[in-house]
């Protein structure tokens, strides 16, 4: 008895720690405003690094032809093809190869990474039917999304400012990442050209902006988290550079480096962090992210095993291993609508090896996800009410009818449907009934890949 009232007491200051009125979001969303516009007046000015994509033209929906793209950004990478057919014809023939990393690449070196990228490349364009072959002369062109924090010098080129999500290769940092990829292709053979380099924010931008013009912004709800959004170019301070044309720059925030102190962290957050690899870095992608969702729920289970006994006399010893929840499982845990949390159970003795969970346990378990996943789901909408304040969306003008369309990618806001739907009401709450009828949230799937290929149609050096 003496125990649960332990573990109760535990588990409640977490959720009183973790509380999101709309007043705090209101706060963080204001607080993520004034970091844009800081990081927008200098280089180094914010947390938030306000990269200039060098994207001052979005899509038309007009692109036409064969382009590739290259997606790097998590645990996977994947090779597209991509037949874009312009406007009328609105289709997109896509071919998708999938490759995971072996997480030895991961932590190595730099050559490795774009040797082991390259060659599956090669086996891509190996593999294609005649059909797809260039004429002769013509180059392959490829779209390449690097989903890491890039400090762009063009389109198609940019050095790498730090890794983060566990990737860790430290002769890559400071270095340009399309040099790097053409050196390994060229080692090859393989006869292309990286016509756009692009993070993934900012081809989900683009790819979603290619079938509907009222796309403004781009939030990705991955393994780690990220934003992009257009921006008045003349609002761009630190932009010495001609204005472009159109007016317009895209920006990629890498907001998952944001913190502020209105954000709701507890000691579990902070011991995340600090065991992480990037400690002090990433601090809202890491209450945000699936990379580190799962994370969080196992280290409170841990605490009320340690100093309650939660699940006996002894501390399952799986519960020590960090990242071994993962948020998928979490997120089939909080799904479990078996009236006796059968999931629940199952997931709690497949992955901790702790059988004999009661009921009152396993119920347990569903809340403590549902605390660490609505707190992660409502910080997301504030930093997206943060974003359409910066750009004045968030308020409907008299007489005006716009609408914005935000885009959003990624495992976490795909699968994660309790994490959606509240991300969702948040975000309707933070904007109120009338502003909320003139914004969308639309699924942009797998937009970075063909945001990627798009770009790099929208750049060929055949135009
Ligand atoms: P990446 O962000 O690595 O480019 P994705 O956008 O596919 O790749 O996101 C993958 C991430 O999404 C996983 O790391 C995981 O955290 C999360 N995810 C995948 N499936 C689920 C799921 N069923 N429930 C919750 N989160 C999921
Ligand atoms: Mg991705």
């Amino acid at each position: 008895r003496g125990k649960w009232a332990r573990a109760m007491a535990i588990l409640k200051e977490f959720e009183e720690k973790c509380e999101t009125p709309i007043g705090k979001l209101k706060q963080v969303a204001d607080a993520m405003t004034v970091e844009m516009h800081a990081g927008l007046a200098s280089e180094g000015g914010s947390k938030l690094k306000m990269l200039i994509s060098y994207v001052d033209n979005l899509p038309t929906g007009e692109e036409k032809g064969l382009f590739y793209a290259l997606d790097l950004g998590g645990t996977n990478f994947r090779v597209l093809r991509v037949h874009l057919s312009g406007r009328d014809k609105g289709v997109i023939n896509q071919d998708v190869e999938e490759v995971s990393i072996p997480p030895h690449l991961m932590t190595g070196s730099s050559h490795e990474l774009f040797d082991f990228i390259a060659e599956a490349l090669a086996k891509f364009v190996r593999s294609e039917p005649e059909e797809f072959h260039p004429p002769p002369g013509r180059q392959r062109e490829l779209g390449f999304t690097f989903s890491f924090p890039v400090r762009q010098t063009s389109v198609a080129s940019g050095n790498l400012i730090k890794w983060t999500k566990g990737f860790n290769i430290e002769d890559a940092v400071g270095e340009d990442v399309v040099e790097q990829l053409t050196k390994s292709m060229e080692k090859i053979g393989l006869d292309m050209r990286v016509s756009a380099l692009v993070n993934d924010t900012v081809g989900t931008l683009a790819g979603a902006r290619y079938y509907n013009q009222d796309v403004i912004a781009a939030v990705i709800l991955g393994t780690g988290t990220n934003a992009a959004y257009v921006e008045r170019a003349q609002a761009i301070p630190k932009w010495h550079g001609l204005l472009p044309k159109s007016g317009e720059m895209v920006i990629n925030m890498e907001w998952g480096n944001f913190r502020s102190l209105h954000l709701p962290l507890t000691e579990y957050d902070q011991s995340l962090d600090a065991e992480s690899l990037n400690p002090g870095e990433q601090i809202f992608e890491k209450l945000i992210s699936g990379m580190y969702l799962g994370d969080i729920v196992r280290r409170v289970l841990l605490r009320i095993a340690e100093e309650a006994d939660f699940f006996g006399d002894t501390v399952p010893p799986k519960l020590k291993i960090p990242f071994i929840i993962r948020t998928p499982d979490m997120s089939a845990m909080h799904h479990d609508t078996s009236s006796d949390l059968k999931v629940v159970a199952n997931k709690l003795r497949d992955i901790l090896e702790i059988s004999n969970t009661s009921l009152k346990m396993r119920k347990i378990v569903v809340g403590l996800c549902d605390i660490v996943a609505t707190r992660g789901a409502r910080l997301s909408a504030a930093g997206i009410f943060g974003i359409l304040k910066k750009i004045g969306r968030d308020t409907v003008r008299v007489g005006e009818k716009e609408k914005s369309v935000v885009g959003l990618d990624g495992g976490l806001f795909e699968h994660y449907t309790e994490f959606r739907t509240s991300m969702g009401s948040a975000l309707k709450e933070l904007l109120g009934e009338e502003a909320a009828d003139s914004i969308a949230i639309e699924q942009a799937n797998d937009g970075s890949g063909i945001g990627a290929a798009i770009l790099a149609a929208s750049h060929s050096q055949y135009l």
